[in-house]
């Protein structure tokens, strides 16, 4: 049995509007998953139905075997505190208690409030100098990081996030960003609402909300080829600078960032991971050449041809990479007489244009 069963989950309001429309799917213990889906599609209320804050009109969801709809009064309570721990947009932090206090509070609702225990919350999260402050005195991304340490004090398998950096700017959302990573690298399931593509792809799975209805998103959206191609050229650049050395997955900061289209490109047999070790099929490894020769020629062209600034070379040249047609690449080449190397003295992988070494 999977880790979340939802089974026709559907959440009408009013005699019209549904929020969530005969929605089934399932997760996998220890799998992060991102909702997306335009603001109004339902990921919200799938959220909120998942974590008993709502119930659905039909359908029914299971965590972990429970059987959501027959949880009443203490059981719904207990299951709440103990299964489940949320991470909101808005931080719903109490204004008159300290961050300490937010996440005490946590624990009240499970067990014994432990004050040791929950400023090694707030250390871990990096705000063990921050313990006294009232939520006024820190900053939104501080708040969000006292959020994740309340939503972790109480051990829960299931981590609900609902947009949570959606008012955080580039550097906190990064530092959230990263503890979620670690989350989810210790085992934590993790469901997590966001409209935002780039926080989407560090996921390992996406599914897509429409209208309340669920669209799997299990082939490539559009405008990722460009990233894949992006992709596939860091693996191309790992094996380069690091002959021989095993690409270790969690690691390696592009797959940080882009776990579900490495998913994606695993299916495509792009590349393989087995074990925690990235590595480029046969497949991949024909992409990435040939990605990696469009722009090293494209590189050459601007240098030989136009003289222009070797620091302006690589933006360049990956701006129209991706535009090339394999008959444009093969007229390059014979055109720079097939040079071996592109101005930085990088390799060009050769094309069948090339004559025999
Ligand atoms: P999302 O999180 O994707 O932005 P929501 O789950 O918040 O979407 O909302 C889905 C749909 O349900 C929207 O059309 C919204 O207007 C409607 N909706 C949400 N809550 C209520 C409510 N309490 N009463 C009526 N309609 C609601």
């Amino acid at each position: 049995m999977a880790f979340i069963e939802a089974q026709g989950l559907t959440r009408k309001y009013n005699s019209s509007v549904f929020a969530l429309n005969d929605v089934t799917f399932s997760v996998e213990k220890g799998e992060w998953l991102a909702v997306m889906g335009p603001s109004g599609s339902g990921k919200s209320t799938l959220l909120n139905v998942l974590g008993c804050l709502d119930a659905p009109s039909a359908g029914n969801a299971r965590v972990e075997g429970i059987d959501l709809a027959q949880l009443r009064g203490d059981a719904l309570a207990r299951f709440r505190a103990e299964k489940i721990g949320f991470v909101f947009q808005q931080f719903h932090l109490v204004p008159y208690l300290t961050a300490v206090e937010n996440v005490m509070l946590a624990q009240y609702f499970h067990s014994l409030a432990d004050e040791q225990e929950a400023a090694d919350a707030l250390r871990r999260v990096g705000l063990g100098d921050r313990l006294q402050h009232l939520p006024s005195e820190l900053s939104g991304g501080e708040q969000q990081r006292v959020c994740v340490a309340r939503a972790l004090i109480n051990q829960p398998n299931l981590i609900l996030a609902d947009e949570p950096t959606g008012n955080l700017d580039e550097v906190n959302e990064t530092i959230v960003m990263g503890l979620f990573t670690e989350l989810h690298r210790e085992g934590h399931t993790i469901l997590m609402v966001t409209h935002d593509p780039e926080i989407g792809r560090m996921a390992e799975r996406r599914i897509e909300l429409h209208h309340g209805r669920l669209t799997d998103v299990s082939v490539f959206p559009a405008g990722e080829e460009e990233l894949i191609d992006n992709l596939l050229k860091a693996v191309w650049h790992a094996y380069e600078d690091f002959p021989g050395d095993p690409i270790v997955a969690d690691k390696f900061p592009e797959f940080i960032r882009n776990r579900a289209t490495f998913q994606l490109m695993a299916q495509e047999e792009l590349v393989r991971n087995e074990s925690g070790m990235l590595a480029m099929s046969p497949r991949g490894e024909g992409r990435a050449r040939s990605v990696i020769r469009r722009h090293r020629l494209a590189e050459r062209l601007f240098f030989n041809t136009f003289g222009l600034d070797e620091t302006l070379l690589d933006a360049n040249a990956c701006r129209i990479e991706h535009t090339l047609g394999a008959e444009v690449v093969e007229k390059l080449c014979i055109f720079l007489n097939h040079p071996d190397t592109c101005p930085h003295g990088s390799p060009i992988p050769r094309g069948a244009c090339c004559p025999a070494k």
